[in-house]
């Protein structure tokens, strides 16, 4: 079969579905892959080093017409109108989200699978996109909050004088979180974090922060391992610490969600005015409602009294190789999965809870929402 790598149409997307390394892996797995002139070009990836893994430059109509189109967004009316009949779509597609999407998806003799869907359970691990994106947005926001501050991160003893470092609060410690932690010790800063789930303590330890714990009864962990609503002592309990802590440190990093749910508020308005100017805050939640009071999604803004609140809703397009890399990475290890016999020829089997999750349209057949699975 042959896989087409496309130039993403999605206004400011930097991003692409394949890179040199990902397409010499499906070339591997038995596949002939094309990908459209200039696909990588904004992640830095030539038509030129596409052509040295082994694979063919084509235009716009030849990678439409393959058999398996990679992509990261959903496709538009006229992309889906350019796909042959009997092909198979991989994107996000945020199916949950979109019945729109999932409707006129149904109106072609397609295959969509939704990559995003894929389920959170250890066997999936490697082909997670949400996990790929919430890493990769985590450490920029690190990179981000360090570009708006005025100061250095780590601490120094210098000629002139001794610098102190800089305290970066991190709230939440899931896979953005943990990366944020990560980067911002690594930089040098003094970094505490906080979750609602205690179990992320020693992660948090073992990559060179300190876990604050707030300390009630009832910890707000379901019974999956991921944050269910916190109850209202917990709230109380923990707003008194975002108090405390907006009063002594520098960098705020917010990356608080819980699954189907509007971002929890941690960080009030009065938090933000306790702050010292020059600090810097980054909420990761902006496009989910935030956790900030005052984050305006898309934007960078400074308060009255000086505190820069980031509110960007692109992080990964901002580390478009990476980005492209991690993501192409992950179809590749799906791909794995859809080609029992590693002989280039796409199989679904609706048996495998993996596959079942991210099929929302076979033949032109709505398969969608997929049973429900338990996490692990
Ligand atoms: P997420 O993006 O849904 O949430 C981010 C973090 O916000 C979580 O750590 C959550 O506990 C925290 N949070 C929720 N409410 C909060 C509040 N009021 N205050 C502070 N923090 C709050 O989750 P995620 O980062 O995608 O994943 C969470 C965890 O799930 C990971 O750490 C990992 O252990 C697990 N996971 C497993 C798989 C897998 O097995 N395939 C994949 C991804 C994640």
């Amino acid at each position: 079969m042959r896989i087409g790598i496309v130039t993403e149409s999605s206004p400011g997307e930097t991003r692409v579905a394949g890179t040199p390394s990902t397409v010499s892996q499906l070339v591997k797995l038995g596949y002939e892959v094309v990908v459209e002139a200039g696909a990588g070009e904004w992640a830095s990836f030539r038509d030129a080093d596409y052509v040295a893994a082994g694979v063919a430059i084509v235009d716009k109509t030849q990678a439409w017409n393959a058999d398996v189109v990679l992509k990261l967004n959903a496709p538009n009316d006229a992309e889906l109108a350019q796909l042959t009949s009997g092909a198979t779509v991989i994107s996000w597609l945020s199916p949950g989200l979109n019945p729109d999407l999932v409707e006129r998806l149904t109106q072609y003799p397609i295959t969509a699978l939704a990559v995003d869907a894929v389920p959170r359970i250890s066997r999936a691990q490697s082909m997670d996109v949400l996990s790929s994106t919430a890493n990769i947005a985590g450490y920029r926001a690190v990179v981000e909050a360090a570009n708006a501050f005025g100061r250095f991160f780590t601490g120094q003893i210098t000629a002139a004088g001794k610098v102190p470092p800089a305290k970066v609060l991190i709230a939440g410690a899931g896979v953005a979180g943990l990366a944020a932690i990560g980067a911002a010790s690594a930089l040098g800063a003094i970094v505490r974090a906080t979750d609602p789930r205690p179990e992320v303590a020693d992660q948090v330890k073992s990559i060179g922060g300190t876990y604050l714990a707030v300390e009630i009864a009832d910890q707000g962990v379901s019974s999956d391992g991921y944050a269910k609503a916190t109850s209202e002592d917990y709230n109380r309990r923990a707003a008194e610490l975002y108090s405390e802590q907006a009063r002594d440190v520098d960098i705020i990093i917010t990356t608080a969600n819980i699954p189907g749910r509007a971002a929890p508020k941690l960080i009030t308005a009065a938090d933000v005015a306790s702050m010292r100017s020059g600090s810097v805050i980054v909420d990761l939640a902006a496009a989910n409602g935030g956790n900030v009071e005052g984050t305006v999604p898309g934007e960078k803004i400074v308060t009255a009294n000086g505190v820069t609140i980031i509110g960007y809703t692109d992080l990964a397009r901002r580390l478009p190789a990476q980005a492209s890399q991690l993501f192409g990475q992950n179809l590749v290890n799906l791909l794995k999965l859809l080609t029992p016999g590693k002989d280039g020829v796409l199989v679904l089997d609706q048996t495998d809870i993996v596959q079942r999750s991210i099929i929302v349209v076979q033949n032109g057949e709505k398969l969608w929402p997929p049973p429900p699975v338990q996490v692990s």
